[in-house]
């Protein structure tokens, strides 16, 4: 096995931001209770101050910017995003002092827009028949339109994005699980999490198999991720390094969000509970092959931001 080299985020030089990575990786004692050898963890990305897993590659990208001097005083950062992306470069702004322009399908929930607004970003609202690949193209559009006002950090063909959790999350995962992980889950949006986690996880042992989840129609309520047969597919997303990819049932998310809720106290994301779906999944076939597991996932988010979504009370 290789060994574990630097692990460490940019310092962006606030302490509250210093608080982004090194999450909880949380044993679900419950879930798969039932088939023996089988554990499954959960890295608890709620626990980032933006509240999101998205904290890691928005801090990587702000950092990258400055470096490179993108992100020049009075620039403001723009970009494309559904949300917690969003807030994340929402709070950096707040607490860094630059001003941040986001681009955002006007039907994300009445709680998102409200944290987008009570961290003072600009939001330029656009159609939600067109989903987040209109908010790329508007972003696209103000970028070519005022090049001196914007610094585009275009998240979807931005290396710093996977880079962050090259450098984070799979060496907190790898250091968690005492190099014990057999397998990885994550789910795709700009793919950021899965690419840069798997590159990693892959170099530490080649063996850890890889397996990234998607919705299975581009008409879901799995927020967050896309569907790549039909979205514009990011510039960083590499197929090719996925040893399986999973198409996952919104429905099947719904149940297994309630049942993190009631049977682990865990308010999870519907992103979040798609992803220990389908590590359950893969818990009952190794399980029927008569294998160990330590699969590990990415629980993206919390509940708090979907509690208004219909499934909770039904
Ligand atoms: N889950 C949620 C809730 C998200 O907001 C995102 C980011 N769009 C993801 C998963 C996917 O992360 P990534 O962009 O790194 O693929």
């Amino acid at each position: 096995m290789a060994t574990l080299t630097n692990s460490t985020l940019p310092s962006l030089g606030t302490p509250l931001l210093s608080r982004i990575g090194n999450t909880p990786l949380i044993r679900l004692e419950r879930v798969a209770a039932h088939l023996p050898g089988i554990q499954i963890l959960g890295k608890a990305e709620w626990a980032n101050p933006g509240g999101s897993v998205k904290d890691r590659a928005a801090s990587a990208i702000v950092a990258d910017a400055q470096q490179r001097g993108l992100l020049a005083p009075g620039k403001h950062l723009l970009d494309a995003t559904s949300g917690n992306t969003g807030i994340a470069y929402a709070m950096l702004g707040a607490a860094m002092g630059f001003p941040v322009t986001l681009c955002v399908p006007s039907n994300v929930s009445p709680e998102r827009k409200r944290i987008l607004q009570a961290y003072g970003a600009n939001v330029e609202w656009t159609d939600p028949a067109d989903g987040s690949d209109g908010a790329i193209r508007k972003a696209r559009a103000l970028a070519a339109e005022e090049s001196e006002k914007y610094f585009y950090a275009n998240q979807y063909g931005n290396d710093a994005n996977w880079r962050a959790h090259y450098l984070s999350t799979a060496n907190e995962i790898w250091k968690q699980t005492d190099g014990q992980i057999t397998h990885f889950v994550a789910g795709l949006g700009t793919s950021g999490t899965f690419v840069g986690t798997t590159r990693r996880l892959k170099e530490l042992n080649p063996a850890i198999q890889c397996i990234s989840m998607q919705p299975d129609s581009p008409f879901n309520g799995l927020e967050g991720l896309k569907h790549m047969a039909t979205a514009i597919v990011p510039p960083i997303y590499d197929s090719a390094l996925a040893d399986r990819n999973v198409e996952m049932e919104t429905e099947a998310a719904y149940i297994m969000a309630k049942r993190l809720g009631r049977t682990e106290g865990l308010l999870v994301g519907v992103s979040a509970a798609a992803a220990v779906a389908t590590c359950l999944r893969i818990a009952e076939e190794e399980a029927a092959k008569g294998k160990e597991a330590v699969i590990v996932t990415i629980l993206a988010d919390a509940a708090d931001k979907y509690l208004s979504e219909r499934f909770w009370s039904e």
